[in-house]
């Protein structure tokens, strides 16, 4: 998987490569990350890439001419998508880091700064994205986690397929409660069904917990559920 990140910072991408599982993707060679600035590509000699808005009020926008120079210097690989960082952009799911990783070889990640971006940026979009209904100061931590999220279902980043499975969000339900030694940690005891070497009770106790931590925990999800079940 090719990635490439236009950003005003990319110094804030250093770090991805040495992300534990991430990075390990990167130094074998299942994903390549370029980053590139648009301020190189900057046509004044001041190398200006924002500046005021038509009509006024606060702030300053990307300008449009770097950042396009930027993308079309981006080499062009034939499964593509070009993902624009954006509030105002279609809230990020599970389901879109997993269309993304399987349906693609090279991602683009626009990211923002400032007051946002000269609004003729969108027109090299496909997708937009929002990482949350909040506001950063810029796009790169939003491309970052939306790296992160889809280098970790690259085939052999991630431990098996059973384990992106059953986490939580691949199927609406989150996980269940795991536990690992000791038996008692200052009174805190772990369920008897998960000692009693009874693989079906196990499972059962398992999808129980599931459905109730659901329910309780994120009830928007438990109801898309419920109706997922009852077309099934
Ligand atoms: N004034 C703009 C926000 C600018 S924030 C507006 O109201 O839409 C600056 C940049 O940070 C954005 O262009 C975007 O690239 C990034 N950013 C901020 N919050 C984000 C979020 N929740 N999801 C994705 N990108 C975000």
């Amino acid at each position: 998987m090719r990635l490439d990140v236009v950003s005003l910072a990319p110094e804030a991408f250093a770090p991805l490569q040495g992300l534990g599982v991430i990075g390990r993707a990167f130094a074998a060679g299942r994903a390549a990350l370029h980053v590139h600035n648009p301020r190189d590509f900057a046509p004044d000699r001041y190398r200006k890439v924002d500046d005021e808005p038509y009509g006024g009020g606060a702030g300053m926008v990307l300008k449009p001419e770097p950042v396009y120079a930027a993308v079309e210097s981006i080499p062009v690989l034939t499964r593509r998508r070009v993902l624009l960082m954006s509030p105002q952009g279609t809230p990020l799911e599970q389901a879109d880091l997993r269309r993304w990783a399987a349906d693609y070889d090279q991602l683009i990640f626009l990211c923002g700064h400032y007051e946002g971006f000269d609004e003729r940026i969108r027109a090299l979009a496909d997708e937009e994205v929002s990482i949350g209904d909040f506001v950063l100061t810029g796009g790169e931590l939003p491309a970052m986690t939306i790296i992160n999220g889809v280098v970790r279902l690259l085939p052999g980043t991630v431990g098996t397929e059973a384990c992106l499975e059953e986490e939580s969000h691949s199927a609406l339900l989150l996980e269940h409660p795991h536990y690992t030694r000791p038996a008692d940690f200052r009174g805190m005891t772990v369920p008897d069904v998960l000692r009693s070497g009874d693989h079906g009770a196990i499972a059962r106790w398992r999808s129980q917990q599931q459905q109730e931590r659901t329910q309780r925990r994120r009830p928007d999800l438990y109801a898309r559920w419920r109706v997922q079940q009852q077309q099934q």
